[in-house]
């Protein structure tokens, strides 16, 4: 044989060699979250059970932590001044990976792990975003890697981040904005879904606020002209911005509730308050809406005679795509695949879809991977602001029935059935995958870091759509 053909065979055996070897460890890994599938259900199970409301995750913080503190990893409480939120770290040196786990759940919505309509008395909130599966996954998968770097003395830093209030509290932002992220090469996320997916993502900038409006009280039939009604301030606001819809750029979204109306019908309300969201794709489009949304407020306190105050709640980036990782990570999610479902569940899910306005499409539980595409995403969320930082991917498992919207009872339901659990072992195989790949191949990360900065611009410079502020801790008080 010639040298260089000599040398080309020794170079491919290698790599065959080396891959070999990968996929073994990743055999590995699965392997131990497959034994350890029941733990980990019972952690997310325990979450979903709590089902806390953001800031306030105390017994779901305190869980994940303990479990990763009796595993080894080195935790930090209370980071970026938010008593819930930690950093639980392992190994040493670079790269340093970051997986999130989110823990938070949603007011005002409640129901049981059953296929029909059912509230659970005394527990007004509920996880209808799956953010107890996400928590407990990301921990199982942290868990699952430790073990893989304690055998194959992997160098290397894994960071689970404890991430939360991301319904509307922008936990994360906050960690941003503390440099919890500065040193960090690359971050994994995923989120519960109907589907099994690992797009590149876009997002929604969000920003909200609560418009607090003061008047003054007086009998409302006998003294109607000595009072200033503060409901009127928000009536009117919210006139004028309905009004401002046909005028701004598609793809805007409003919403509001109203938060405070007044206590009795013949007292003219001195206090009342709305709370508004606005998205867009585009940060400075976002910021030009909202100015005009300001100018909405104060204008309707001044036609009625009132004041306004606007506090901002939160701020969040769209999320930055970044394709190098989402391969990786489609990659895994394809090796590892869906789920084989129980006639039990699929006839849960069957029940379940006969609650939808739509249930005639409905062809069954999902268990293929999709094809990886860009996906334009019409929600927000506060990874955004990680992914103006780090290089950051994410994916979705299929934890929910087909066609389920996300912040509905029926996400609740199979969240806290065997679906959803399913649907977490498939997420927490990927994302460990995902991590030995990184670890593995600093190539990987490199590239990735190159398509970060290319998508960002040279003059590109984070700012926080929150500004200053500090975390809203009593936003769901
Ligand atoms: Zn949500
Ligand atoms: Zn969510």
């Amino acid at each position: 044989m010639k040298k260089l053909e000599a040398l080309t065979f020794l170079l491919i055996a290698t790599a065959f060699i080396s891959c070999a070897a990968a996929d073994d460890e990743k055999q590995q890994v699965i392997s131990f979250l497959e034994m350890h599938k029941q733990r980990h259900t019972d952690l997310a199970m325990q979450l979903w059970d709590f089902a806390e409301l953001g800031y306030m995750e105390t017994r779901s913080s305190n869980l994940l932590k303990q479990h990763l503190a009796s595993s080894g990893f080195e935790v930090t409480s209370g980071v970026a001044d938010i008593p819930t939120a930690f950093v639980a770290s392992y190994g040493e040196g670079s790269p340093v990976i970051g997986i999130l786990a989110e823990f938070d759940a949603l007011p005002g919505i409640s129901q049981s792990a059953t296929p029909t309509r059912e509230i659970v008395d005394d527990k007004p909130n509920g996880h209808a975003c799956g953010h107890h599966l996400f928590g407990a996954c990301s921990t199982a998968a942290a868990l699952a890697l430790k073990e893989w770097m304690d055998d194959q003395d992997i160098k290397g830093t894994l960071r689970l981040y404890g991430t939360p209030a991301e319904e509307g509290g922008s936990g994360k932002v906050y960690m941003v904005r503390a440099g919890l992220f500065d040193d960090v090469d690359a971050v994994l996320h995923w989120h519960a879904s109907d589907r099994n997916a690992a797009n590149p993502s876009t997002s929604l900038v969000n920003k909200s606020a609560r418009f607090t409006f003061t008047g003054i009280s007086a009998h409302a039939a006998a003294a109607p002209h000595l009072g200033r009604s503060a409901l009127d301030g928000v009536e009117s606001m919210n006139y004028m911005v309905n009004l401002m819809r046909e005028h701004v750029l598609e793809k805007t979204r409003i919403h509001y509730v109203i938060t405070r109306g007044g206590e009795a019908p013949n007292v003219v309300p001195d206090y009342a308050q709305v709370y508004y969201y606005v998205r867009h794709p585009d940060a400075d489009t976002l910021l030009m809406i909202w100015d005009r949304v300001i100018s909405v407020s104060e204008a309707a306190a001044k036609g009625t005679g009132t004041e306004v105050h606007a506090k901002v709640m939160h701020g969040n980036h769209s999320l930055l795509p970044n394709e190098t990782l989402a391969k990786v990570m489609h990659a895994n999610l394809s090796m590892v695949g869906g789920v084989v479902y129980s006639e039990e569940e699929k006839e849960f899910a069957r029940r379940v879809s006969s609650s939808f306005l739509d249930a005639t499409n409905f062809s069954g539980l999902e268990s293929k991977v999709l094809p990886m595409k860009m996906d334009n995403g019409q929600g927000s969320t506060d990874v955004g602001d990680v992914s103006w930082n780090v290089p950051t991917t994410g994916l979705r498992t299929a934890t929910w029935v087909p066609g389920t919207a996300s912040h509905s009872w029926q996400a609740i339901a199979a969240g806290g059935y065997t679906i959803g659990a399913k649907g977490m072992q498939v997420a927490a195989k990927t994302l460990a995958l995902t991590v030995i790949d990184l670890l593995r191949n600093p190539k990987l990360i490199s590239t990735a870091k190159q398509e970060f900065k290319d998508r960002r611009g040279h003059d590109f410079k984070y700012v926080p759509l929150l500004g200053d502020r500090n975390p809203p801790l009593d936003y769901r008080k």
